[in-house]
């Protein structure tokens, strides 16, 4: 193959590839039990699987309507209305996208004007920068600082100049597992309240929230929705990160500025799976089984490392655990996953990959979505750090 002959500049100039890429890579190369990459490594229920066979071998292999299928799109107002109270019309306000990546990318795409400015919360999960950086917008960092990782909703108050077009949040929140309160919602809403801001709500970890805390959608708040993209995966919810399916839902004008951008962007979901989902999001109990899972899991994973050297950091929600390394290596995180994977076969994620400038506060991510028995491997090597 010829190299390309001319000088390119980037889009992207600070933009290497994603540290999930490189992590799983990493534990692949070095047969490293992998809880780096946010997956679960047990499967998808078989009747869900059963469900996408029979629709694909039912007929449903053309395209789906650019906004979804109706049957799942009715599926999921069922579902906000049931758990959140909140009404979204199924034809203008609901929308089937290629996982919450794509939803994320194009709520982004509909709404910020070159030299807009996007408020997000650091650390920050990887995709919403360079999502911004791609429409010429300013992406404006407020911080969530250790130990809690909460807001300051001062310093948010501080950020927002004539020139903020959008608040991107995410609770439960990726890389931190900390889950944002009723108060943090009041105190969003009197932020933005009589402004033009619009909010981007990423609530894909919506059914992960442990010890009986409530996840605070924005759903529930109609003074947030009324000026909200509110997105989730059912990638998460159903251990099928692999399908790329989620939704987004706005009120209808903002909805219909998104799809605009959809259409071009992805025009529409892979149509089988669609179908599949609808059915199964009937089955009840689903959402209170995945948090008692998930809450299971977490409780292992802590009180095994609660007798380790690793320091345990607060994890009300998602499937993710960060912990603190300080009294094993002073390594950069970088440096510890590294070895960490190659030295004792266990991957992470450095949490510096989630700040623009590589923050480094030595706290790195397990993902503990994992069978029991990768779990019990992996915790039988960590504890001997
Ligand atoms: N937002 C957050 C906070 C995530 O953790 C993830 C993925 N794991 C996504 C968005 C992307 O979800 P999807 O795989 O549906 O694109
Ligand atoms: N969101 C997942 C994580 O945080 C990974 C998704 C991805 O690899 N893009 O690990």
């Amino acid at each position: 193959m010829p190299s390309y002959p001319r000088p390119l500049t980037s889009r992207l100039p600070q933009v290497g590839t994603t540290i999930f890429s490189v992590m799983s890579a990493l534990a692949a190369e070095h047969g490293a039990l992998n809880l780096s990459q946010g997956f679960p490594d047990f499967d998808a229920p078989a009747e869900l699987l059963a469900l996408l066979d029979q629709y694909a071998r039912g007929g449903h292999n053309q395209y789906a309507p650019m906004t979804g299928v109706p049957v799942l799109r009715e599926a999921i107002a069922a579902k906000v209305s049931a758990l959140y109270g909140a009404s979204y019309d199924v034809d203008a306000e609901i929308t089937v996208t290629a996982g919450a990546t794509q939803a994320i990318f194009t709520a982004v795409a509909a709404l910020v004007h070159p030299g807009d400015e996007v408020i997000v919360f650091t650390p920050v999960y990887d995709s919403y920068a360079p999502s911004v950086e791609l429409q010429g917008g300013k992406v404006v960092y407020a911080h969530l600082t250790l130990p809690d990782y909460r807001p300051d909703w001062d310093e948010v108050a501080r950020l927002i100049t004539p020139r903020t077009r959008l608040i991107i949040l995410n609770s439960p929140h990726n890389p931190t597992g900390t889950v944002w309160t009723a108060e943090d919602m009041a105190r969003l809403e009197a932020l933005v309240k009589n402004t033009d801001i619009v909010l981007l709500s990423d609530e894909v970890y919506e059914h992960m929230v442990f010890d009986g805390a409530r996840h605070e959608s924005v759903l529930r708040y109609p003074g947030l929705a009324e000026r909200a993209f509110v997105v989730s995966s059912f990638g998460k919810t159903y251990h099928i990160t692999g399908w790329k399916v989620a939704y987004c839902l706005a009120p209808r004008e903002l909805m219909a500025e998104f799809r605009k951008a959809h259409q071009f962007i992805v025009f529409t979901v892979h149509a089988p799976s669609q179908y599949a989902l609808a059915d199964f999001m009937k089955r009840p109990g689903w959402y209170e089984q995945l948090k008692a899972l998930y809450q299971g899991k977490r409780d292992i994973f802590r009180q095994a490392l609660a007798g380790s050297r690793f320091e345990l950091m607060p994890c009300q929600g998602t499937y993710f655990q960060c912990v603190k390394y300080g009294a094993i290596s002073d390594e950069g995180d970088r440096a510890f996953v590294e070895r960490l994977t190659r030295e004792h076969g266990v991957a992470a994620i450095p949490v510096s990959a989630f700040y623009p400038d590589g923050e480094d506060h030595g706290v790195i991510r397990f993902c503990f979505a994992k069978s029991a028995a990768t779990l019990a491997q992996a915790l039988e090597r960590l504890i001997k750090l």
